[in-house]
């Protein structure tokens, strides 16, 4: 199944402004948060409640009321899903699993990435819990389901060794894509940080072959900074794109 008219949120979250991003299936009110990386409590009593300072961009219903007008009168959270494991994004994981009881997925090769979060956090005056244990693992060209929420892994190393990009299939649109650090717009993650396996060629080679076969339209949702699309982005991006002249050296622009 694919979702119709998708309801997503983006909040950005924490010192490094990193975009969390929340799907919700109008139709049922199920609900995935695609890197709970920081500021869950905001999160969660926005999902819950509409309270509190709510989505930095969202698609949706922005009161209970306008929801309602949608069938539903609640959202119910099903899964937690990561594009990679980098503390920015991960860091409040284990706040979102105290309080859902759900799956979380992550690939594996950045499980021991993850075992580092809280460490990496303190090393820039983050104060984060113990870093959870992914229930489950995502592999290349893996579908995710859930409900009408369908995502597809496409396995994107480069910035980390487990770094995915997920993408969710759109009835009545054009797709969206969750990139986490592999793609922004204008710039490429960095691929100079320790314990993560960065690689600009390897990244490089990734989007070339992952991403720029997708349908232009494609709406990508970068970790940091504004949306953008593949077709600008495969045009443009000036390291990984087709007028790109910048391929030596480069170490990138995020965490
Ligand atoms: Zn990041
Ligand atoms: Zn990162």
């Amino acid at each position: 199944m694919a979702l119709e008219s998708p309801w997503i949120e983006s909040f950005m979250v924490g010192d490094l402004q990193m975009r969390c991003s929340v799907v919700t299936d109008l139709s049922t009110g199920d609900t995935i948060i695609i890197d709970g990386g920081g500021e869950s409590e905001r999160i969660i009593s926005w999902i819950e409640e509409f309270q509190g300072i709510g989505p930095n961009w969202s698609t949706g219903p922005q009161n209970a009321e306008e929801m309602h007008e949608y069938g539903i009168s609640k959202r119910k959270v099903v899964a937690l899903v990561n594009t990679h494991a980098h503390y920015d994004h991960s860091g409040h994981i284990p706040y979102l699993l105290e309080r859902y009881d759900v799956n979380w997925y992550l690939h594996e090769d950045d499980y021991f990435l993850q075992s580092l979060a809280k460490v990496s956090g303190a090393r820039r005056g983050i104060n984060l819990p113990e870093p959870a244990i992914a229930t489950h693992k995502i592999s290349d060209e893996q579908l995710l389901e859930f409900g009408n929420i369908s995502l597809k892994i496409l396995h994107t190393p480069g910035h980390t060794l487990g770094g995915c990009c997920l993408l969710l299939d759109i009835s009545d649109g054009p797709d969206h894509l969750f990139v986490g650090d592999t793609l922004f717009a204008g710039s490429v993650g960095r691929t100079d940080l320790p314990n993560t396996g960065g690689d600009f060629e390897v990244l490089s080679n990734s989007i070339k072959t992952k991403l720029w076969p997708l349908d232009t339209d494609t709406i990508v949702h970068p970790g940091h900074g504004p949306l953008t699309s593949i077709g600008i982005e495969k045009q443009t991006n000036p390291y990984v794109g087709q007028s790109g002249q910048n391929t030596g050296g480069f170490i990138g622009k995020y965490l």
